[in-house]
């Protein structure tokens, strides 16, 4: 089950109240029109009834997969004090087959959601990322703020991401042989710390540098 709250909030343009509907959990598996209204920003959508203001409402939300064993806590860098990891281990204790990750942007969390759901190892795909970053940015010598898993197709062999290169953040496509994703399985897991899988954590570019940096010391 999916839980909601009502809140009220005031338009940050004009003052006037408005309602709305607070997600606290999207469960995918008996609510899937909520995952699809998250994926495509409608749940998080805030438009002003009075002026017409919109904006993208940031508030914590626990996003919940147990076909295809995932958890992920989005917790918007503004409440990332009022949430310790402690409350999230107490909330859920015994959930060992269950990867649990945290996010910090609502980007992060769409792109969880789709290596999750292509049945993917994020950890794996952070490494991969990584290392396509550095190629763009040696074929376009500029630098990539960031980038997003955008492609994985067996039959094509390729696995790909969106990188935003440059002041502008212009979208670059990178992709890439699926040996890639394989051969960088062992630098991802090399780097697990023990019970690793009992917390939420945050699996992202900076995870990957130091996954890689501790896989070259080791070798
Ligand atoms: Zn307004």
């Amino acid at each position: 089950m999916s839980s909601t709250l009502t809140k009220n909030i005031s338009c940050p343009v004009c003052g006037t109240q408005n309602e709305i509907t607070v997600y606290k959990t999207v469960n995918a598996n008996t609510d899937p029109d909520l995952r699809t209204a998250l994926l495509n920003g409608e749940l998080l959508h805030f438009k002003c009834m009075d002026c017409g203001y919109e904006a993208e409402l940031k508030y914590p939300l626990l996003y919940n997969d147990v076909k295809n064993a995932f958890m992920i806590y989005y917790l918007p860098d503004i409440d990332r004090e009022t949430i310790t990891d402690e409350d999230l281990e107490k909330q859920f204790p015994d959930l060992d087959d269950i990867t649990r990750r945290l996010v910090s942007s609502f980007n992060e969390l769409k792109e969880k959601i789709h290596i999750f759901e292509s049945g993917l190892d994020d950890e794996v795909i952070e490494v991969v990322k990584a290392a396509l970053k550095d190629v763009v940015e040696k074929r376009t010598n500029d630098t990539v703020e960031g980038g997003f898993f955008s492609k994985y197709s067996t039959s094509e062999d390729r696995i790909g991401f969106t990188f935003f290169v440059g002041e502008d953040k212009e979208q670059f496509v990178q992709t890439t042989r699926l040996e890639v994703y394989e051969k960088s399985t062992p630098v991802a897991k090399s780097f697990d710390a023990p019970n690793a899988h009992r917390h939420f954590r945050t699996i992202n570019r900076d995870w990957a540098r130091n996954a890689i940096y501790n896989y070259r010391k080791n070798k």
